[in-house]
């Protein structure tokens, strides 16, 4: 790897995000507030009992709090958007997640349609997604979220630049493609229909990997000193970026792990401390 190649640090991110937030607890504390975010988990996935501890993990250390529910796998839609309808009228409760994948029988949508907006700390529903990208005030869901606040973090300029985003997921591709147009990047979008990929990636200044697939973007598909951020996180603890050659390549890349994935649970934190704080004043989102 080029000795100038900046490997841009999430969990140095994370920690600034977080020292931040601790003191925007206190302050809250200070008020009686302690910001709630409640995880809702359906069903045994082991992966997904990981993700929510660590949540759950990152909740408490930062003096906020995190409750738990988990449901059973053969919970029905209809039970699942009571559980989040209770949560919505409960005023101590700030933020809701509710873990992707759930089992197959529930309606995902509409179980995530189910999260009143002010409390939609994740950004699955509609009515955010569209918020944000009309750049109205709504939380964004957390990874793109991340990748915006690592450009920012290491000042890496945005506007202007032509950014190719591969992936087009409702809760990765498609909101990082309209945040970073929203911060005036040149943005093409591709998907597993696009053709002559690699001659597309080759054109980005800033590439975003967010497939799914293990190491898929090749570091011959790299311009020279482009910034890659690798949203991907696949078994074996690699991203969706080939890391060895393509930051051969790139001028600044995320590592994975210890990239994008930190800041994704900081931004979660960050929405919930700014539910909490919105609960206290009127006029709330
Ligand atoms: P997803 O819903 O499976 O979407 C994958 C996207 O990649 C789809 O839009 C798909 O295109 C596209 N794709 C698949 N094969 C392709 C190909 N051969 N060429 C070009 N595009 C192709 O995945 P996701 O939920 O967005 O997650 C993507 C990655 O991010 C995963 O590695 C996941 O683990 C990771 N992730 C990380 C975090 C974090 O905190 N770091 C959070 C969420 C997700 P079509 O639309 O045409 O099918």
């Amino acid at each position: 790897m080029p000795e100038q190649t900046l490997i841009l640090d999430g969990a140095r991110v994370a920690g600034e995000i977080k020292e931040q937030l601790a003191r925007r607890v206190e302050a809250l504390a200070a008020k009686g507030v302690v910001p709630c975010l409640v995880t809702i988990l359906v069903g045994d996935d082991p992966a997904s009992e990981t993700y929510v501890r660590m949540k759950g993990n990152a909740c408490r250390k930062l003096g906020m709090e995190s409750k738990r529910i988990h449901l059973d796998s053969g919970t029905t839609t209809g039970e699942l958007v009571d559980v989040i309808r209770g949560l919505n009228e409960d005023s101590a409760v700030h933020g809701i997640l509710l873990q992707h994948p759930v089992p197959e029988q529930i309606d995902e949508r509409e179980a995530f349609e189910a999260i009143a907006i002010a409390k939609d700390v994740d950004g699955v529903t509609a009515l955010g997604f569209a918020q944000n990208a009309f750049g109205y005030a709504a939380y964004p869901s957390c990874t793109p979220a991340a990748v915006v606040a690592i450009l920012d973090y290491y000042g890496l300029p945005i506007e202007g630049r032509h950014a190719v985003v591969v992936g087009r997921s409702p809760i990765l591709g498609k909101p990082v493609s309209l945040m970073l147009l929203n911060r005036n990047a040149t943005v093409t979008v591709c998907h597993s229909k696009t053709q002559r990929l690699n001659e597309i990636v080759a054109l980005g200044d800033i590439v975003v990997a967010a497939v799914g697939k293990p190491k898929f973007i090749q570091g011959e598909w790299i311009k020279e000193g482009a910034v890659i951020l690798d949203a991907g996180y696949n078994e074996g603890n690699v991203g969706d970026a080939d890391y060895e050659a393509c930051a051969v390549k790139a001028s600044a890349i995320t590592p994975v792990p210890a990239g994008v994935g930190p800041v994704t649970i900081a931004m979660l934190l960050k929405h919930t401390v700014d539910a909490a704080e919105k609960s206290t004043v009127e006029g709330k989102l």
